[in-house]
Order: structure tokens, then C-alpha cells, then sequence
């Protein structure tokens, strides 16, 4: 017995190593990743549950590597943040976003879709990304009420005191600012009174309870009363079947985004689904 508990240790002790080999070729991809022209943001639309009318799109990043093909962002996003690649991959989502949502808002005017960026603790706590954002809304002339940072509830919660400063900044340009991943992280709810919050969104985890997990509906029921006397907005994600979007009916909530409407998409097929719904 004590022979095969050796040759497990060996065995664990080599696939650890496969793996943090498989990681340094990861990122050394990764380092290539932007300047190779391998990345690229796709979008998937927030829809109004009464309307069906697009009004936010999230901008989500996509690596597709020409032998490994399209590596998930649970996989690489990680990887981007342990080793701060995630500063100049952030900086050039944002352009990229706001290139995009711009180019919306001079075709479609001001029924155009917010843009939703997600954002990094990583990035916040590098001082540089206010200039980054503003540098970003200069050259692309985006109206700034047209872009909402993503921050989920561990990033805001990091370092509360810079933190609290930072958003206050944001919303002095105008951006809307909204917690993501939400009633995943603290229980304190406290920081939600102290902190410059317009939006909530619902984490997928308890919309797919929905059901047939009653702690998950639970849980939504408290999420939308405290955002109704809080006055924030909340998106509701993962919305996947009739089942999800019936129970929502009997609580409101002011955005559904999940497969149920739409996918994430690229740029040009997003532009043509708002084409086909604003210009009717
Ligand atoms: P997230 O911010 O929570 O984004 C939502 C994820 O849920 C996306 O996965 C989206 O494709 C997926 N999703 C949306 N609707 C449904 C649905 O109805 N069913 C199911 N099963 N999934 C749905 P994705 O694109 O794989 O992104 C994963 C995570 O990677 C994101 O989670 C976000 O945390 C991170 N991420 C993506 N893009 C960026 C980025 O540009 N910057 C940073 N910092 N993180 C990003
Ligand atoms: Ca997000
Ligand atoms: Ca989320
Ligand atoms: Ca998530």
C-alpha cells in the first residue's frame, strides 16, 4: 500500500507538471495574442422583456489561436489577469467596444444600445485606467451615458476605499456602473448604499436554479426588492427557456440577456440584428 501511495505522489507530481507546462505555453500565446490580430470581441444584446428591444450589449473577448482554435475566456482571462496581460488586452477591449458602440450611436442615433464593458481588479488598481477610459472617449466621441463598466462584487470589494473614489470618477464622466456576478460574492450588502451603483446582474448560477432550486429563487426575489428601494437597475442573465423568462413575469426586472434572445455575436451580425429592429 505504501508502494502505491509513492506511485501516486509521482503520478499527481508529473500531471502537475503537464499542466503548468501546458500553462507557460498558454501564455506564451497569450503574449501574442493582440499584436497577432487573435483576438476579437463578440456581443450579446440586453433586451427589454416587455419590448424585445435591444438596449445594452455586453462586449465579450474571444482567442481564436490558429492551431489551439477558439480558447475559452474562462481559461485565458485568468491566465491575462495573474500575469497583468490583462492591462493592454483591457485597454484595447475598450477601444474596441467604444470604436464599436460608437459606430452604433452615429447610424442608429439615440436608440442606439448601451455598451458593457467588463473590467478587471487587475485593471482598477493600475491608476492608469481612468485615462484610459477617458482617452477612449475622446477618440471615439462616444456618448459616455453609452458606456457601463462591469465590476463584479470582489473587484468592488478589493480595496474599498480607492475603490469608492474610482467609481465616483467614472460617474462623474457619465458612465453607468454596473456589479456583476451578483449575490455570488459578500454578504455584506453594505457597500451597495456607500458605492455609485446603477445596475445589478442577476448571476447565471441562480437564474438556472430557477425551477427547480427554490434557494435560487429565493435569492432573485431578494435580489429585485432590494434593487426596487434601492432604485437600481437589474439584468437578469442566463435566461435560457420560457421557464426562466415565466417566472420573471411575476418579478419584474428591467433586462433579460441569455441564449433564450440571443447569443453572444460578432460585431457585423450584431449590426445587422439592430439594423433590422431600429430602422423598421
Ligand atoms: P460574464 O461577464 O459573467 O459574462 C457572461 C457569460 O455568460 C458569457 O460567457 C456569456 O457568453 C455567457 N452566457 C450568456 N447568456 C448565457 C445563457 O443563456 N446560457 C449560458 N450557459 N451562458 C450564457 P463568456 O463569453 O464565455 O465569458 C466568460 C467570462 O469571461 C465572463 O463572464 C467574464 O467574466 C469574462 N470576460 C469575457 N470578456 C471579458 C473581457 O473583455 N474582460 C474581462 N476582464 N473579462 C471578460
Ligand atoms: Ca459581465
Ligand atoms: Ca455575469
Ligand atoms: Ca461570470
Amino acid at each position: 500500500a505504501k508502494r502505491e501511495g509513492k506511485d501516486t505522489l509521482k503520478f499527481f507530481d508529473q500531471s502537475m507538471q503537464i499542466q503548468a507546462r501546458q500553462r507557460m505555453e498558454l501564455e506564451g500565446e497569450l503574449r501574442h495574442a493582440l499584436n497577432r490580430n487573435e483576438l476579437s470581441l463578440h456581443f450579446q444584446p440586453q433586451v427589454d422583456p416587455g419590448s424585445h428591444q435591444i438596449k445594452g450589449m455586453e462586449a465579450l473577448l474571444r482567442w481564436n489561436h490558429p492551431t489551439m482554435g477558439s480558447v475559452s475566456p474562462a481559461k485565458f482571462i485568468p491566465l491575462a489577469e495573474e500575469t497583468g496581460l490583462i492591462l493592454p488586452i483591457g485597454e484595447w477591449v475598450m477601444q474596441q467596444a467604444c470604436i464599436q458602440a460608437a459606430s452604433w450611436h452615429r447610424h442608429f442615433g439615440p436608440k442606439s444600445p448601451r455598451m458593457a464593458v467588463n473590467v478587471s481588479p487587475r485593471q482598477l488598481k493600475k491608476g492608469a485606467f481612468l485615462d484610459v477610459v477617458q482617452k477612449v472617449l475622446a477618440e471615439t466621441s462616444l456618448p459616455p451615458g453609452l458606456l457601463e463598466i462591469e465590476l463584479t462584487e470582489s473587484t468592488i470589494m478589493e480595496d474599498s476605499c480607492n475603490t469608492i473614489t474610482l467609481l465616483e470618477e467614472f460617474h462623474r464622466l457619465g458612465l453607468m456602473i454596473a456589479v456583476d456576478d451578483f449575490g455570488t460574492g459578500y454578504s455584506s450588502l453594505s457597500y451597495l448604499t456607500r458605492l455609485p451603483v446603477d445596475v445589478l446582474k442577476i448571476d447565471r448560477s441562480f437564474v438556472s436554479g430557477i425551477g427547480t432550486d427554490l434557494n435560487s429563487e429565493v435569492i432573485i426575489r431578494g435580489i429585485l426588492s432590494l434593487a426596487e428601494s434601492m432604485e437600481l437597475n437589474v439584468v437578469a442573465e442566463g435566461v435560457e427557456d420560457r421557464e426562466h423568462l415565466e417566472f420573471f413575469q411575476n418579478h419584474p426586472c428591467q433586462l433579460f440577456q441569455g441564449y433564450y434572445f440571443h447569443k453572444p455575436m460578432t460585431g457585423d451580425q450584431a449590426t445587422a440584428l439592430l439594423k433590422d429592429q431600429l430602422t423598421r
